[in-house]
């Protein structure tokens, strides 16, 4: 693991200490409270992180997973599985404290009674459209509904109504009694309940009543006992109702909710309505597809839990709005596996190399060190033979003055075994170059060539006897504009038609085919790579996916 600082500042972080230091709360609760109706992106990894992070930090504290599933039109049990997953690999637990804001139905419906009850709330069964239009906008105050002032009794018994079915969807909804005229929109009668006839994941066709986020969320906090309610910036104007909710409702604690700035990243888009879209319509394969900014993809990718923590501690919690260069999460993901990530051996595009003073059967194990950063990981042993495979760009007929790699008469060492000498190449009838002729000079494993022959290079290899052959999924970024969302045509339009280029006939050393699911490493000199948590299949599949390139090469292409 890279080094984690523990010690961690932030506005909110300094408010928690305070509110204990005063003796308010003996400790912190949080919660995490997606809706499942996607997978977890980068941006909920920031309030995983926030959340889960504070409950590490504080005695006595914790942190509940609450899915916030109020909606039954959009949401599904794969989003509910998958979730959990993603914040246990991110390295989080919520223990016993998992909560569903579905089984917190029967204490919204009582805090609705409780709000007609004391006048508060009333049922409207005008139209969608007559209610907008009574809404105003920001400089104009909104119009009080004819059903506003409708009695207790005939309330109770239209929401009585709404809640057997009686009611068709769309002709009365629950609203709270408020201000018409306040200058927060939000507050201008919000709606409380509204009427749908959908299949709910977890309860059924018990109700056909839903809650408005609005007035599930503050209810859910409180039912939980949550004492820092937090969230990103947009819900900053929707405070007001919160606190409205918790002070009219019969709750069992007063939550306090406070607002972050949410993440958003370059040449991304995270919103879950556009992440379904790029999934629906096959524009990438899957919510776990290696481009998506999803845990899952993310994960496919190669990118490891710790490079998502550090990357999160490193932009912080703050109250403004901006966008975070997407270049800073891929620094964390190549610093973690600089550390940590064993270096291989793979040929991606390959020219055989045949090393005729060499005998036919020579096979000598030599000896490459596993990671330069951590000498205590040793040397593993890779068996060299008279044939191998490099890299096709490794050499050239007639190279330019700085080219330190293979040409006729140049040499080079190979990994970890002999310096060799270029003596000559074979080509097909269209020119390409089909074979390299080379002699070792022996004596050289581990030590310089003799003085006179210059060998300022090392380049990576694969045995043709030992390799084995396999698929390398050279991922890019997903789009080529810097705010995919802001572009004209849509953010579809702005997709990277080489996000993805498949190498099926990339050469890898055996341990790399024999290597499970899920192995980290460095291809030498390539890049990082994993395999494929789905396809590679250890011993018989062998299939890779770029994480990272070792360098950044879009700030160098920008320049
Ligand atoms: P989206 O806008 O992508 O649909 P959401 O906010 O509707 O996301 P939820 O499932 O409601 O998704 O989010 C769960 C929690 O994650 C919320 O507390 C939310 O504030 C937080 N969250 C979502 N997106 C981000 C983000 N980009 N940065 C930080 N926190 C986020
Ligand atoms: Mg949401």
């Amino acid at each position: 693991m890279s080094s984690q600082p523990t010690e961690r500042r932030d506005f909110i972080r300094d408010m928690i200490a305070t509110d204990i230091a005063s003796g308010k709360h003996q400790a912190p609760i949080t919660r995490f409270p997606p809706e499942p109706n996607g997978y977890l992106h980068i941006g909920h990894a920031k309030s995983i992180c926030l959340n889960f992070g504070i409950a590490q930090e504080f005695q006595g504290a914790r942190c509940h997973l609450r899915f916030d599933d109020t909606n039954p039109s959009k949401e599904d049990q794969e989003y509910v599985d998958s979730i959990q997953e993603d914040i246990h690999w991110l390295g989080f637990d919520w223990g016993k404290n998992l909560f569903f804001a579905s089984n917190m139905f029967d204490f919204f419906y009582e805090c609705a009674i409780h709000l007609i009850k004391q006048g508060l709330a009333y049922v409207d069964e005008q139209s969608v459209e007559d209610i907008r239009a009574q809404r105003g906008n920001v400089t104009t105050p909104g119009q009080e509904s004819p059903f506003r002032n409708r009695s207790i009794e005939e309330n109770l018994a239209r929401f009585e109504a709404m809640k057997k079915g009686e009611i068709e969807e769309g002709k009365a909804i629950l609203r709270a009694k408020i201000d018409m005229s306040s200058s927060n929109m939000n507050m201008r009668d919000p709606v409380l309940y509204r009427i749908m006839f959908a299949e709910h994941h977890n309860t059924g066709d018990a109700w056909c009543i839903y809650p408005m986020y609005d007035f599930a969320h503050p209810l859910e906090d409180a039912y939980e006992h949550i004492t820092h309610s937090l969230c990103t910036l947009e819900f900053e104007n929707h405070r007001p109702l919160y606190d409205w909710v918790i002070d009219n409702c019969p709750v069992p604690s007063k939550p306090q909710q406070t607002e972050f700035a949410r993440l958003n990243l370059t040449y991304t888009v995270m919103s879950k309505r556009k992440l379904l879209q790029l999934v629906q319509d096959n524009l990438v394969n899957g919510w776990d597809d290696p481009r998506m900014p999803t845990v899952s993809g993310m994960r496919r990718r190669g990118y490891t839990p710790a490079a998502i923590r550090n990357f999160c501690h490193t932009i912080g919690i703050t109250k403004f709005n901006g966008f975070t260069d997407v270049a800073l999460l891929e620094y964390s993901v190549r610093e973690d596996l600089n550390a940590n990530a064993p270096r291989r051996m793979a040929v991606l595009n390959p020219l055989k190399v045949t090393i005729q003073s060499l005998s036919d059967d020579h096979d000598e194990e030599v000896e490459v060190q596993n990671n330069p950063e951590k000498p205590e990981d040793g040397f593993r042993k890779v068996n060299l033979t008279k044939e191998v495979w490099i890299e096709r760009d490794d050499f050239m007929i007639d190279p330019p003055k700085k080219y330190y790699r293979l040409a006729p008469g140049r040499t080079v060492r190979l990994r970890g075994g002999y310096c060799i000498t270029c003596t000559d190449y074979k080509q097909d009838n269209q020119g390409n170059i089909t074979e390299i002729i080379c002699d070792h000079i022996p004596g050289t494993i581990g030590e310089a060539p003799p003085e006179g022959i210059q060998c300022r290079a090392a380049i990576h290899w694969v045995s043709c006897k030992h390799g084995v052959e396999g698929e390398v999924r050279i991922y890019d970024r997903l789009f080529t504009a810097e705010n995919p969302d802001a572009a004209e045509e849509g953010f579809v339009s702005v997709m990277n038609p080489e996000s993805l280029n498949v190498i099926t006939n990339a050469q890898f050393e055996p341990s790399l085919a024999y290597a499970p699911a899920e192995y980290h490493c460095q291809f030498e000199r390539l890049g990082y790579y994993v395999s494929d948590r789905k396809d590679h299949i250890a011993g018989s599949k062998a299939v890779y996916n770029r994480t990272v390139a070792l360098k950044d090469s879009w700030a160098k292409k920008q320049k």
